[in-house]
């Protein structure tokens, strides 16, 4: 790992030090996930992933993009995601970044930018933060690919997803991105967000960046879902 790379995470280790952390899920004291929630996270076998993940690009781009997620987005990882996203606890996109990275690695996935999936300025300005960037800037480290959040930006706010369904979705995020072609022309790109349940969001991102030039997109998620092919079937239909 580089300079920078230890400093990141030294930096996380000291935050732990002066505020020691409790467990995500549980609220064990001096974890941030403790051995025992950690071990009741599903892992997603990856070599499955990659022949059924295929089903999520149906469209022009089909072939362009790979799609994979670290965990079963449920119990223990569902905990973390939420206390990421709302809880601002900020240390678990660091401590999760270590097993994206290696998964990226068992993918043989060979990539040239590091790209966080951007929110809205105006949830940035009500969170105070994007997750995705506490996830995409310590696996761009771990990985030593350089990491661009500038070249995907959202030019249309959208409403949230929760509660919508896999059609909604789409059209619901359809056109929300824009990359500069400048910076992604021919570049294989790492696309980074905490969940994907249906991949409307992720293949709305992917189709900006694939439009403005990019030679491939891989797409990883923290949490989804590996039971998809119902919501694989259903998106189908819907691009
Ligand atoms: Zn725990």
């Amino acid at each position: 790992m580089q300079i920078t790379g230890l400093l990141y995470k030294g930096f996380w280790s000291a935050l732990d030090w002066i505020y020691p952390p409790e467990c995500a899920a549980c609220g064990e004291p001096g974890y941030r996930v403790c051995p025992e929630c950690l071990q009741k996270i599903q892992f997603t076998e990856h070599t499955t992933k990659r022949k059924s993940d295929r089903s999520f690009c149906d469209n022009q781009n089909c072939g362009s993009v790979e799609r994979v997620f670290l965990a079963e987005y449920e119990g223990v990882i569902r905990e973390c995601i939420h206390a990421l996203k709302y809880d601002h606890n900020l240390s678990l996109g660091e401590f999760f970044s270590p097993w994206m990275g290696d998964l990226v690695k068992a993918m043989n996935w060979v990539t040239d930018l590091v790209v966080p999936v951007p929110l809205s300025d105006e949830r940035v300005r009500l969170r105070g933060y994007n997750q995705s960037e506490l996830l995409a800037r310590p696996l761009a480290l771990h990985l030593g690919v350089r990491y661009l959040p500038i070249c995907v930006s959202r030019i249309r706010n959208t409403p949230s997803q929760v509660g919508l369904s896999a059609s909604e979705r789409r059209t619901n995020v359809a056109g929300a991105f824009r990359a500069i072609p400048e910076l992604v022309k021919g570049k294989r790109i790492l696309l980074v967000d905490d969940v994907s349940t249906t991949g409307a969001t992720l293949a709305a991102c992917s189709d900006a960046v694939l439009s403005a030039g990019a030679g491939m997109v891989y797409c990883i998620t923290l949490a989804g879902f590996a039971n998809r092919n119902l919501i694989s079937s259903e998106v189908k239909h819907q691009v």
